[in-house]
Formats: C-alpha cells, structure tokens, sequence
C-alpha cells in the first residue's frame, strides 16, 4: 500500500471519468459517471454545473474506494475536459449564475455572423488561430453577462468568475480558494492571444468581456493549487490541466514536433505538434496552443477535425440498419476484395477541413446492381481513412512537415481493417498504442512531471508503448485510383442543400 499514484479527472461532455496512474503510467482503477444533457431548444445544449462537478467528485471517490488507493498515496491530481464548455459563477456564494453552456451549443452563431460582418474575423485568427465560431467560449461567456439577470451589475462589482471546466473543476477542488485556468483551455476561449501568451484587451472589448471575470492562466504542467482538506482528508496538488484533445496529444507522447495523433471517435480530431512555432493554417485549419510545461516556452498545434467519422458507422446500424454492432464493419469490409467502386461521403452535417462547405451533404454513389452492404460498409470505413487523409494533406500543406508516423485512438481506431486502410491512405505507418485511454494519460502525464513523479519528458516517452502498427502496403498508383475516387465523390457532395 506504499504505492504512489496521480489521479486523473477526464471530464468529458456525456461522463466524467476518474483514473488512477501508476508509476509504470498504467490505469489501475477507472471509475465513470454520466450526467444530463439539457436541451432548452434545437440546436442549444447546456449541463448543469453542479452535476458535472458531483459526477467528478463521485467518480474520484468511486476509482479510490473500489481500489483501495488511500487519498493520501495520490501524488497529484491531473485536469482535462470538455473543451470551450462555459460557466460564470458567482465568488461570493460559489453558486454559477446559469447552466454552462457546452461547446456544442449554436446559440450564439448570428452573434458571430455579425461579428464577423464587422470585420473580426481576421483579427480574431491572427490573435486566437481560431476560427470566429459560436464553437468557442467568448460568444458564450458574452451571452451569458448579457442574458442572465443582473450579471453585468454583479461583474462590475468584481463578483463573477468566468472559467471552461477545468476552471469550474479547480474552483471546486479548492473550495472556492483558486480561480485558475491552463495556455491550452485559454486558448479555446478566442479572449486569449496564443503569441503573446495573455487575455487580449482588444478581443475582450469587442466581445464585450470584463477583465474581472477571467481566471489566471497557468502553465499545463504545474502545481496551481491544492485540494481542500474537506474533499478527501488530506491537501493534494492540483498539478496538471489540459483540454482534452490536447491531453490526448500529450498522452501519446507526441511531445516533439512534428509527431501527430488522430482520435477516431463521433469525429475525429487530429492535431498535430508543431514545437514552439507558431503554424498559421492557409487550410482553415486551428492553431492552438498544445501546452506549456512549467517555465519552458509554450508549445503550439494545428488541429483538423473531421465532423462524421464513427457516427457513420453509427448510422449504418440506427438508420439503415444493416449491421447489427459497429465490429461487424471490419468483417464485411474484408468479405469483398474492394469497394466495388462505390463512396460514401458522410457529410451529414456538411464538410469540415479543408472542403470547409456545410452546404454539402452525405451521398453513396458509384452503385451497381452488384452492390451490397458489405460494399457500403465498406465504404463508410474508407471514408472515415480519406478524410483523414484530406485533413493530413492540409496540415503538411500548412506545416511543411511531412509525417512519419500517425499514431491513434478512440472507439474506431480498435479496428484493424480501417487503421490497415488508413495507412495505405496515408502511405505512413499507424501506431495504435497499448493503452488507448490517451487523454486521462495526458492529464496525468502532466500532473505528474510537475510533481515530480516522473523525472522528465523522456520518461513519459518511454512509457508509452505500441501494441500494433500498421505498416503501408498498397501501391502508389492504387492509392491515387482510390483517393480520386473519393475526390469525385466528394465533388457530387458539395454545394447539394439549397442555400
Ligand atoms: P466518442 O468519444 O466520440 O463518443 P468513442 O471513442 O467512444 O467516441 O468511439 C465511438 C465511435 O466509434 C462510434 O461512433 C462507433 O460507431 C465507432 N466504433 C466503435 N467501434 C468501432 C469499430 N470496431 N469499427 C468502426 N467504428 C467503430
């Protein structure tokens, strides 16, 4: 029982999870606890505060007690989070003015349609990397001062903290002692220039967010603050924070530039770690900032995502109904020599990176009277590999980095015939790691460099270990056949719904 651990807090957007590391970085207990969607109207999404926090709580309690870990053996505590998710509480009574409003919220998009008429949105690229978008925190945080009654009086006072999850979460843990956030949630926000590494005044007035609001920003790795004593008997350190994709990064030890993680879930989120320089994307693609490690200099990535990538396959068993579970695909995929001539375009919700057309929509095509599901299912499963592929493209376009490796996650990444194709596409190998919960990792990676757990980024890196690559077989020319195929494909998607 003299064992160490760091505990991990993945506060996701449908569960917070709670993981126990040890020393050799593997989880040693998970424990998982759901909470409420709210849906006040189409398109808005809200969660309640205080559930996402005795949910983290819970969980932390739950993996403690189910593995007899006493709280005094965590070394640390490590933080990552949904991200761009809002709250703004109050500091006299703790209590948040409203629900938070989560990152998938559309509540604010005519306000960034007007912003954008007045010309912000280049400003807001040039200082954020982001794009202007109601994805992110400041429309929300603008939405919330200027919708919930009498908020602007009790900021003026100095009475309201802003803060992502993290925030919310470290508030929590330190009873109210510590108002605190990392470079990597900050720079969600678009209130935070990522070159000079600080809240932008300017950004803030045209936002219409006061200073008072906004918590410290502190590096990713780094003790910020320690637990109340009340929470589980004893002070532990709160000694790492990132937001969840940029977590996962650091969970597969893509701590050097030019290494890359793509996460197969709903969608896929890849970033890519471009070291202390800053990439700005000609792609449409995200800069932001991956972490900073104590006094070291701030680390950037470029991020891509992929709006449909598993949920097509998700489709494929709730709306068509021709598989039974989504591990059926890989043995479908494999019972037919190819597709068959036959693309899905899974652009459901139009198309991200680099297409960048929400006008498109989803289309199977190249049918025959030869066609089956085997073939469709297939070609859900070599779609989710081209747009892959496709947001690859645009990041070596942008970086001029040329990968050598792509290493993987997430629910679908499980499947070896789509990481077999997605190497073919690519024409670089995919490394699927042996452990594949890469986020709680990359928060507690963080955690436990800041306190000393584990000496140094070399150490993490050696803990991180293969269990699979996929090396590249196809040839050139029938990758080339493929991806034209899925070029034209896409084509016959784009610009479908009337405008
Ligand atoms: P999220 O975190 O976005 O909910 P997960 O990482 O849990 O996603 O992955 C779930 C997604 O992966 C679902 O969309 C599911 O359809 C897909 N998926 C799960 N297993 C497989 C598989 N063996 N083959 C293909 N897709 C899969």
């Amino acid at each position: 029982m003299s064992s160490e651990y760091i505990l991990a807090l993945d506060q996701g957007t449908t569960s917070s999870r709670a993981i126990l590391f040890d020393r050799g970085g593997r989880p040693a207990a998970v424990a998982q606890k759901e909470f409420g969607q709210i849906y006040p109207r189409p398109g808005w999404v809200e969660h309640d505060p205080e559930e996402i926090w005795s949910s983290q709580l819970n969980a932390a309690k739950q993996a403690l007690r189910e593995s007899g870990v006493e709280p005094r053996q965590i070394r640390a505590i490590g933080i990552t989070n949904q991200r761009e998710t809002t709250i703004i509480w109050d500091r006299v009574t703790g209590q948040p003015i409203h629900n938070a409003i989560v990152w998938q919220c559309r509540r604010t998009a005519e306000e960034c349609d007007k912003l954008r008429e007045s010309g912000l949105d280049s400003l807001i690229r040039s200082r954020t990397g982001l794009v202007l978008d109601a994805y992110f925190s400041g429309t929300k945080a603008r939405w919330l001062l200027d919708n919930v009654s009498g908020a602007r009086d009790l900021a003026r006072e100095g009475r309201l903290a802003f803060g992502t999850v993290d925030a919310w979460l470290i508030w929590k843990l330190t009873g109210g002692r510590t108002h605190a956030t990392d470079y990597s949630n900050a720079s969600r926000t678009m209130l935070f220039n990522i070159g000079a590494g600080e809240w932008d005044d300017e950004l803030l007035g045209a936002l219409d967010v006061p200073r008072s609001v906004l918590p410290g920003v502190f590096p990713s790795s780094h003790v910020i603050a320690e637990t109340d004593q009340s929470l589980f008997g004893c002070a532990i350190p709160i000694a790492g924070d990132a937001g969840d994709q940029q977590a996962a990064l650091f969970g597969q030890a893509c701590t050097a530039a030019g290494l890359s993680k793509n996460t197969y879930g709903t969608g896929c989120f890849m970033l890519l770690n471009t070291g202390p320089a800053r990439v700005n994307s000609r792609n449409n693609l995200l800069t932001t900032i991956a972490w900073k490690i104590g006094g070291e200099p701030v680390q950037y990535a470029i991020e891509g995502s992929v709006f449909i990538a598993g949920a097509a396959v998700q489709w494929l068993r709730d709306g068509l109904r021709i598989i039974g579970s989504a591990n059926e695909t890989e043995a479908l995929a494999r019972s037919v020599d190819d597709n068959g001539g036959v693309y899905f375009v899974p652009a459901f919700v139009g198309l991200g990176a680099p297409y960048w057309d929400q006008y498109a929509r989803g289309t199977i095509i190249g049918l025959t009277r030869g066609s089956g599901r085997e073939h469709i299912a297939r070609a859900a499963l070599e779609a989710i590999a081209y747009q892959t592929g496709d947001v690859l493209s645009a990041m070596s376009d942008d970086s001029g980095i040329r990968l050598s490796e792509l290493r993987v996650d997430g629910g679908a990444a499980k499947n070896d015939f789509l990481m077999q194709f997605q190497a073919d596409i690519l024409g670089i190998p995919v490394v699927r790691p042996a452990n594949t919960e890469t986020t709680s990792a990359g928060a507690a990676f963080l955690a436990g460099l800041a306190a000393g757990f584990w000496a140094g980024v070399d150490e993490l890196g050696a803990l991180w270990k293969r269990e699979k690559t996929f090396e590249p077989v196809m040839s050139q020319p029938e990758r080339e056949r493929l991806v034209n195929g899925w070029r034209r494909a896409v084509e016959r998607a784009r610009a479908w719904e009337i405008k």
